[in-house]
């Protein structure tokens, strides 16, 4: 069983080295990770290294890496160690990448299974992962979104359905209920159903179809919070929701259909899921694509009768539109619907692990991010609802989302505390690759840019650039993560704060200029509210315009 190491002592030689080998392994922590025997982490098969010896073979250069040197790891593979400087990132990391036109599923199997690539999803082969809260956080601030936008900023009253209970879905009832509202959450596997109740995310499960019904109408009509699961599948239970013409408000999905493989087809047990995909491929992916027509084609049904339907970011349209759904569009995904005016302002998925393993650290913390930032309500009511009610999986964890001008605040203060002695260890600060700058993905993140360049590519390789040549001190370049192989490229960065001058220079260049290049990104796609942010905040842009 792999586990980070805690407290103050060093088996690496540097806090920096330290650092990665404890976020490494934490991806791994059974408490964090879904599957760690097979080094899968979430999403899919999101992996950590790519293989055991990978494994073993990372650990030990990260422990003797000294502060000049740099590790370069290709999808989860150590492949050289070279000498470079203390500003330059201890590693760096490159995922999945394949040159475009071989960028499919099937050519990447098969290369995966020659051993010569790993599925590096987003923050499981960057080791920046921190179990459901990283998601819980965005999910909780959508289905905000979704309040604010159409039922007068609360969900309570309304009932929600969506499907898929894994690493990330997991985090939807929770988020549901936080923001007052009732949850139905369709999950096939009822071990992970039984995981998310344990974890207290989800609240319970019901005894099958028409008891969850009854639950979950009789809580919308009471406004009472409360989340069901069910274990059933998607592609069935969403159409018989429908032909029962159950009042639905809300409906959206996190299963894992951004890889047809890791979706579970009508007809298919859980038992003979990973048989099946395997000895048949093809096959598994054609009726998986069939199943998931079925299930968008419901949705699409819930939108006719006017329920707020959005794509949650795992490309379950484009799957069911290969399967034949001709109306798998007719929705829209989240982030054109709720996300992209925070994008504009640099905001997005901040994050931080304490590596003394002490949520003592993590509380100092919340009280440092209220104290810094007391205008902003829903922030607030965030750190504070997430205080009481997130349990920690691995190192203790914060993520809340911060902008242009407010990320390396926080930065600087927590490395303050770390050289006071007020926080016990090091954090480490690092965000998703789900960013407002990081990431190239036209079904997600990138999806209806206002001048149509949804699939240009070049900021994410411009940001990972940023980070490594702003001093942060692993920055990874993916291929692939969040709605599969072919539909996006992203990268990623994460900075120690370990109370050193060195290190305050640092986390004031990475986190002023990461999230710079989102409002940059939204300045040249023509957003005036990305404008105004540079304008107001200093970003230089040559060729802006207003
Ligand atoms: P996961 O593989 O851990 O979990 C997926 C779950 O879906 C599993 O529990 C599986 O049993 C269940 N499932 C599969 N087929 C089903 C079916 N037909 N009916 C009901 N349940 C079914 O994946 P995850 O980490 O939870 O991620 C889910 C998806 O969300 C992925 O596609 C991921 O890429 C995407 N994602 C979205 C965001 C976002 O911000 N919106 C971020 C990251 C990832």
């Amino acid at each position: 069983m792999v586990r980070a190491n805690r407290g103050t002592e060093l088996t690496a030689r540097s806090w920096p080295t330290e650092a990665a080998l404890r976020m490494f392994h934490n991806n791994l922590d059974p408490e964090v990770a879904e599957r760690p025997d097979d080094l899968v982490v979430y999403g899919g098969t999101g992996r950590a290294a790519r293989d055991w010896p990978s494994f073993h073979a990372i650990t030990r250069e990260l422990t003797n890496l000294a502060d000049d040197e740099t590790l370069l790891v290709q999808s989860g593979r150590p492949v050289g160690v070279l000498r470079t400087h203390e500003w330059a990132p201890r590693v760096l990391i490159a995922n999945s990448n394949l040159v475009p036109d071989w960028a499919n599923w099937p050519e990447f199997r098969r290369l995966e299974a020659e051993g010569l690539t790993m599925y590096g999803q987003m923050t499981a082969g960057s080791w920046i992962y921190i179990g459901t809260q990283g998601i819980l956080q965005g999910t909780y601030e959508t289905f905000a979104a979704v309040a604010d936008k159409r039922f007068g900023g609360t969900l309570k009253g309304t009932l929600t359905v969506t499907a898929g209970l894994g690493g990330m879905g997991g985090a939807q009832p929770l988020a549901v209920t936080m923001n007052e509202g009732v949850a139905l959450c369709v999950e096939v596997d009822p071990a992970r159903a039984r995981r998310r109740v344990e974890t207290r995310y989800l609240d319970e499960v019901a005894d099958g179809l028409d008891d969850a019904i009854a639950r979950v109408l009789k809580a919308r009509q009471e406004g009472r919070a409360l989340s069901v699961g069910l274990i059933g599948n998607a592609a069935e239970v969403l159409p018989e929701l429908l032909r029962r013409d159950v009042p639905v408000d809300i409906v959206t999905d996190q299963t894992s259909a951004h890889d047809p493989l890791a979706y579970l087809p009508k007809g298919v047990s859980v038992d003979d899921w990973s048989d099946y995909a395997a000895r048949k491929p093809d096959e598994f992916t054609d009726r998986a694509r069939e199943s998931m027509a079925d299930h968008v084609g419901a949705m699409v049904g819930f939108l006719d009768r006017g329920a707020e339907v959005f794509d949650y970011g795992n490309s379950l349209r484009g799957e069911a539109k290969l399967g034949g759904c001709e109306r798998a569009f007719d929705f829209p995904g989240f982030v054109p619907a709720y996300i992209r005016p925070l994008f504009c302002e640099g905001k997005g998925p901040f994050r931080w692990a304490a590596l003394s393993g002490d949520p003592a650290d993590i509380a100092a913390t919340d009280r440092a991010i209220l104290e810094l930032f007391p205008e902003d309500e829903k922030l607030a009511r965030w750190i504070r609802m997430a205080g009481e009610r997130v349990e920690f999986q691995g190192l203790p964890a914060r993520i809340c989302w911060l902008g242009y001008g407010e990320r390396h605040r926080a930065g600087l203060r927590f490395n303050e505390m770390v050289a006071s002695g007020e926080l016990s260890a090091p954090i480490v600060i690092g965000r998703d690759h789900l960013d407002c700058g990081s990431v190239a993905s036209p079904y997600r993140e990138t999806e209806a840019m206002a001048d149509g360049s949804d699939a240009i590519a070049d900021w994410p390789l411009l940001n990972a650039l940023v980070n490594t040549a702003s001093g942060a001190t692993w920055v990874s370049l993916h291929h692939g993560g969040g709605v599969g192989i072919g539909r996006s490229v992203h990268a990623g960065q994460v900075t120690v704060a370990d109370g050193t001058e060195l290190a305050a220079r640092k986390i004031e260049r990475v986190l002023t200029n990461d999230p710079a290049m989102g409002v940059i990104r939204h300045v040249d796609a023509g957003y005036q509210r990305a404008a105004d942010v540079a304008a107001d905040q200093g970003v230089v842009i040559p060729m802006a315009t207003s």
